[in-house]
């Protein structure tokens, strides 16, 4: 039997955090907190916290798909480094729209992710009717565009309709892309009139009306059937007052939100083009609108944080026009080491990281109680932190294919040193060992 044990670490939980040990058997946590004696391989974390590996429930990884942006070898390798040591996928390019799909994906994936991995399914309007049989195949959501984008159909209000009354009925859960698409379709075409190619473009293309427009009728149809859904990556206060709204009125409806949304301005995009071109764009415009996005995220009405992580490399944003240019950002080099910055400062509580980025996300998806949580019988997913270290963001740290990243410059307090998947050692400060362990997890409704 091989055991392990992690000697005085500052353990964090989503309700407390206190000084202890760790023990591991068999790649899972058998005690958590106390002192601890007898055989084992010892390792100490005096000084150090310890958080439990995070869990990412919004990356895409390109595998199988466009490859030159992003692979599950990189990916996932960069994810180790950082402390992520599960994540939900979902290609856009390369989607998985039914159980053949899937099963092709999983033994595409065998011997290439190096942290554990569930994946979402993606809905086309024609495919309602096998949801059941994905969700019996252990996807763990269904991811759904109000907007035709990344080559996605968007589905319309009856679509949705349709979507959530199944997916009320087999309990599932649900990721929506929330824009609506006759405001930026009519948008795009007003300023293609007007001859607009500069980046500035990007936040009237992509506007705060389709945003909120859209969250108004998923919201309103979640209710109206039941269905556990979630709005993604939420870039602004007024589209968190309608999700709060929303719950007060029986909807189960979660709010999810990304650093870029915390953090990035809404003009940086005029000097640095593609480099923020995403959707919804930043829209942070004054401290009082940052300060508001941090108190939203402490007080629970976003329920927890993801990357988004959608890569392309620098030549792949500079080529063409801003309207040609990829969307999306690398996230997951730099978000829990975001999060661990935020604690450090004082932004956060230690407990609300470990919520944000592993508890909830692991209840919402059914990854729990395996992920998630430093508790005795889940998987040993852990990550030791130095707080006294510091990490200084620059082009060539990026592990992912990107090899940028928007925070490039910034200085984050805290420093991961080590990375634990399943009780072993997966990545330390020089670097992830790419030893390809991560296995596939099922959603909860697989049969
Ligand atoms: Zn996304």
């Amino acid at each position: 039997m091989t055991r392990l044990v992690v000697r005085g670490g500052l353990l964090v939980r989503p309700d407390r955090v206190e000084a202890g040990d760790l023990v591991v058997e068999e790649g899972r946590f058998v005690a958590v907190g106390g002192t601890h004696r007898g055989e084992g391989t010892e390792v100490d974390a005096g000084g150090l916290v310890v958080l439990p590996g995070g869990v990412d429930s919004h990356v895409h990884l390109m595998d199988p798909g466009p490859t030159e942006r992003e692979d599950f070898p990189t990916g996932t390798a960069a994810a180790s480094a950082r402390g992520v040591t599960t994540i939900v996928e979902h290609t856009h390019a390369h989607p998985v729209r039914s159980v053949t799909d899937l099963r092709a994906k999983l033994s595409h994936l065998d011997g290439r992710a190096n942290v554990d991995f569930a994946l979402a399914a993606h809905l086309w309007p024609e495919d309602v009717a096998g949801m059941g049989d994905l969700w019996e195949a252990g996807v763990a959501f269904f991811k759904l565009f109000t907007c035709t984008t990344h080559g996605v159909p968007g589905l319309a209000a009856s679509h949705l309709l349709d979507a959530f009354e199944s997916l009320a009925q087999m309990d599932g859960r649900a990721l929506v892309h929330c824009e609506d698409e006759t405001i930026t379709e009519t948008a795009e075409r007003r300023l293609k009139q007007m001859g607009r190619t500069d980046p500035g473009l990007l936040v009237e293309w992509r506007n705060r009306e389709a945003e909120l427009a859209a969250v108004a009728v998923v919201g309103v149809l979640a209710l109206a059937t039941g269905a556990k859904v979630t709005v993604a990556h939420v870039s602004n206060p007024k589209v968190a007052a309608l999700i709060d709204q929303l719950r007060r009125l029986g909807g189960d409806v979660a709010a999810e939100t990304c650093p870029q949304y915390l953090t990035l301005r809404e003009s940086e995009v005029v000097e640095h083009g593609a480099f923020r071109k995403f959707t919804p764009p930043a829209r942070i415009v004054s401290d009082l609108d940052e300060e508001t996005m941090w108190a939203l995220l402490r007080d629970g009405t976003f329920t927890h944080l993801s990357t988004d992580h959608a890569p392309s490399t620098v030549d792949q944003k500079r080529a063409g026009t801003i309207w040609e240019a990829p969307f999306g950002l690398p996230g997951l080099d730099t978000t829990y080491p975001f999060l661990i910055d935020a604690a450090l400062s004082g932004r956060l509580d230690w407990t609300d990281v470990a919520r944000l980025y592993a508890a909830y996300p692991a209840d919402r998806y059914g990854l729990a109680p395996r992920k998630g949580r430093l508790a005795e019988g889940s998987d040993a997913d852990f990550v030791l932190v130095d707080p006294a270290g510091s990490w200084t963001v620059t082009a060539a740290d990026v592990i992912s294919k990107a090899g940028w990243s928007p925070f490039e410059g910034r200085s984050f307090r805290g420093k991961v040193v080590g990375t634990y998947l399943r009780g072993r050692p997966i990545a330390d400060e020089g670097g992830p060992y790419d030893l390809r362990t991560g296995s596939f997890l099922p959603g909860a409704g697989r049969r």
